[in-house]
């Protein structure tokens, strides 16, 4: 029998991971009060809901892909108050990057209601959320981990159980301090190169095959038109947006609060994002922060 999956945020992330799913013959049902979006993921085939309760009728599964703790805790526990919708067999899955405070309050909460719930916060980006490579980072029991990985592997190629609740948020913000900070770096030293007459195609050719090659440089180059079908060569748009990357920084921040622990590239990478978005481009890629190191 088809499985239904109800699918919450359908933004740069959240409309590519619902259409594999759709590919992957699950029936769709989403949600976003954005009516462009809604529109959109109906024009390729999400049965199109105009309330959050009506899209859980029936679901299998609960996915959520939304831009912070506020909208989830807003979506399940207070102004919609999802979880007194649910039917006990459904499995939630939240993908959204959020507190590891807020996650494991869901988990508790959907818990203390007798549902089953889990964090998946993922890695990729907008491409591999086409292309259904994504990294899943999850969080909370093991037994609804195993569950969930009959949608997620049709979402992404990595499945990963961090631990208990809280575990997953805790990878994917670890992954996203080290990220903006060989982002910044990559931005610094190419910047660096072209004010010193080297061609960037060129000065990245060169970093790649050498000790600085990282991510940032050889997958998600942030100089325009050194690499094609990447932010950077369409005017920073789409992709993972600076106001989003501010959270995340935010969040590790918090979490080192807590913890003790020393981050001073973290607190470097938070500032420097926040500059940046405080110029007026919270909605560009994340890989313009380029052009911090072309303000002359
Ligand atoms: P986005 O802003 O494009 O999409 C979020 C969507 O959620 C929007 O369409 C918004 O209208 C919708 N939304 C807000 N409240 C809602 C609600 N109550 N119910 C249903 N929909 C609601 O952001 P995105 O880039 O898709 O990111 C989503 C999440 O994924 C964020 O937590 C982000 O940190 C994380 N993430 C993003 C990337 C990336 O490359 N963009 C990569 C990894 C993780």
């Amino acid at each position: 029998m088809t499985k239904t999956v109800a699918f919450f945020g359908l933004g740069h992330m959240g409309a590519p991971m619902s259409f594999n799913l759709l590919k992957a013959g699950f029936q769709v049902k989403g949600y976003d009060p954005v009516g462009a979006s809604l529109d959109s993921a109906g024009s390729r085939g999400v049965e199109v809901c105009t309330t959050p309760h009506q899209t859980v009728v029936g679901a299998d599964f609960i996915v959520s892909m939304l831009p912070h703790s506020a909208a989830v805790e807003s979506l399940y526990l207070h102004e919609e108050k999802l979880l007194d919708q649910i039917a006990p067999d459904t499995l939630v899955i939240d993908c959204s990057t959020i507190s590891a405070t807020s996650a494991r309050h869901l988990l508790a909460a959907a818990r203390d209601k007798g549902l089953h719930a889990i964090e998946a916060p993922v890695s990729g980006g907008v491409a591999g959320a086409v292309a259904g490579t994504l990294s899943f980072m999850c969080g909370g029991d093991s037994h609804d981990v195993e569950r969930a990985r009959e949608i997620l592997r049709h979402m992404g190629v990595n499945i990963f159980h961090a631990g208990p609740a809280g575990s997953g948020q805790t990878a994917k913000i670890c992954n996203n301090m080290l990220l903006a900070i060989h982002m910044i770096g990559t931005a610094e030293a190419l910047q660096l190169g072209v004010d010193n007459g080297l061609d960037p195609k060129v000065l990245t050719e060169i970093i790649s095959k050498s000790s600085g090659a990282n991510w940032s440089l050889q997958t998600y180059n942030p100089y325009p038109g050194v690499m094609e079908n990447v932010p950077a060569s369409n005017q920073y748009a789409g992709g993972f947006m600076v106001k989003l990357m501010c959270k995340d920084l935010g969040l590790a921040q918090r979490a080192a609060t807590d913890s003790k622990s020393y981050t001073p590239l973290g607190s470097l990478a938070r500032n420097l994002y926040g500059i940046h978005n405080l110029a007026g481009s919270g909605e560009l890629d994340f890989s313009s922060i380029q052009q911090l190191f072309q303000l002359k």
